[in-house]
């Protein structure tokens, strides 16, 4: 029998008005239902965020020491459990373990990093023009936050929202992506366990469209916080800025690694490869564009194809590269294979599903090569979001420099050199939120700003960190004589 799982809201675990669910299937064994998950409504979206304005004042009057304990308990409650919450990652999800494992963790951490954080939050003491006034700011929540949150992370990124929002003493509605949504569950879980007040975190699942949309309109939240495709966030955006809130959208990328005339060919490829295939290329910092120079390009190839092709493509729990989250993930990657050979790009590696016994269900796809693409093909100009690289020749540094940039996207670039000058200029000039020096696109420590340029991100601001706490913190300057 497949476990049905709950709304959290108001500190109960409860069913949608609608009496509906829907089902989660393995991606690596569609035919195997993980769990199901209520489908809930605009009415179940609307209880949720009225039990999140009842519990907003006990919670932001909770001191932040106390609510810096409950950030710990909880992160420590995901902790006992991680063996769990990661298998549950890849059942639902279809990332490797050690990737899965990785990002459980990394929630752990920030629950952890926010517990201390929410401890020192508070205020700055000014010097003010008279010795009988005391002048000082006073950090305040901002409300009821609204976190809409994608698959691709599902664990991670609601757990980047969820803890700055609470550490600063806001409540919160939270609607995870419906094609995972398990792990978030687990969080509420965790945070009830660890006794966070009734209200102050509610979890409802079902359709973006229905819960994401109500926790947007509702008069009783007081700021979006949303990450997902472009297309989705930039509505969100128009939306909640429409609805006069606060909003902060974290949308999608098409990362460039920049390869020079410097670059040792085999150090690029294995940066690039990560890059690119990790996480079966499902990353909004996926490194989905290699900008190479001639003079490294065929050698450079030649390793990036034999580092594909030597990828283990099955199963996660037990397989370096898992399957992508959906058949119509699987079948949007291919449909983008078709497009680059219309447009005259080469095939060097890839771009089927493998063969085998164990990839015969799953919706898996082979690390795939193109080389010979122009930077206005769609596919150097759309986000794939699959394990798919295409292979971009330059003449010359200002060249690979211009065509890393010319791009709607803007949210993590990378560069290959052995050249200061180069790496220097290209920290300098690269237009996005990111940029590392011979180092993949992916990954970033969860205490520094997260972020895009252009269509990535609202810019205003950014995620994780000091940065992250921002958004959920209005500051009131208080003269008391
Ligand atoms: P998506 O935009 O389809 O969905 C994101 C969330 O929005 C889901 O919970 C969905 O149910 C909800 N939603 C859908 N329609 C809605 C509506 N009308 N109103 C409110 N909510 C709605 O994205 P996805 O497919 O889940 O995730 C993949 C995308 O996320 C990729 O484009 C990727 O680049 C991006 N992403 C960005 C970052 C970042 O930090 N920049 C991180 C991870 C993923």
């Amino acid at each position: 029998m497949t476990e049905v799982s709950q709304n959290y809201v108001g500190g109960e675990w409860v069913s949608s008005e609608t009496g509906e669910t829907f089902d989660v299937q393995n991606p690596a064994d569609p035919d195997e239902t993980v769990a199901s998950y209520q489908r809930s409504s605009a009415v179940d979206a609307a209880e949720a965020v009225a039990a999140a304005v009842d519990a907003s004042d006990e919670w932001r009057r909770t001191p932040g020491p106390e609510r810096g304990r409950v950030l710990r308990r909880a992160g420590t409650a995901l902790a006992d459990r991680k063996d769990e919450i990661t298998e549950m990652l890849v059942a639902e999800e279809g990332k490797a373990r050690p990737e899965a494992a990785g990002e459980v963790q990394r929630a752990i951490d920030i629950f952890h990093y926010f517990a201390g954080k929410a401890a020192d939050l508070g205020g700055t003491v000014k010097g003010a023009s008279s010795r009988d006034t005391t002048l000082y700011t006073r950090e305040e929540p901002v409300g009821v936050a609204a976190l809409i949150t994608p698959w691709n992370y599902p664990i991670a990124i609601p757990a980047w929202k969820l803890a700055p929002a609470l550490a600063a003493g806001n409540a919160v509605v939270l609607k995870p992506a419906t094609l995972a949504p398990g792990v978030v569950l687990e969080i509420a879980a965790a945070l009830d366990e660890a006794g966070l007040p009734a209200g102050a975190c509610n979890v409802v699942t079902g359709p973006g469209s229905e819960v994401g949309s109500e926790f947007i309109r509702n008069d009783g939240t007081d700021a979006v916080s949303f990450t997902g495709s472009s297309r989705v966030g930039e509505t969100v955006y128009e939306q909640a800025t429409d609805a006069g809130k606060r909003v902060q959208t974290e949308l999608g990328g098409k990362n460039p690694t920049l390869v020079t005339d410097s670059a040792d060919p085999a150090e690029a490829a294995e940066i690039v490869a990560t890059g690119a295939f990790g996480t079966t290329g499902q990353s909004c910092t996926a490194c989905s564009r290699a900008v190479v120079h001639e003079s490294v390009h065929d050698e450079f190839v030649e390793e990036l194809v034999a580092r594909a092709e030597s990828i283990d493509v099955g199963p996660g729990l037990d397989h370096e590269m898992g399957p992508q989250v959906s058949a119509a993930e699987l079948e949007s990657t291919l449909e983008y294979v078709d497009i680059a050979q219309s447009e005259g790009a080469t095939l060097a590696s890839g771009g089927g599903r493998p063969d085998g016994d164990a990839v015969a269900d799953g919706h898996f796809v082979e690390p795939t090569v193109f080389t010979d693409v122009d930077n206005d093909d769609t596919l150097a100009c759309e986000e794939v979001f699959g394990p798919v690289i295409a292979v971009i020749e330059v003449d010359n540094f200002d060249e690979g420099l211009a065509v890393a940039n010319d791009v709607e996207y803007g949210l993590s670039a990378s560069v290959v050199t052995d050249d200061h000058t180069e790496a220097k200029r290209f920290v300098d000039e690269a237009e996005a939120g990111v940029v590392k020096v011979n180092e993949k696109t992916t990954g970033l420590e969860l205490h520094v700003p997260f972020g895009g340029f252009k269509r990535s991100s609202s810019e205003t601001w950014r995620e994780q960190g000091d940065a992250g706490l921002e958004f959920y913190t209005i500051e009131k300057t208080v003269y008391d004589n």
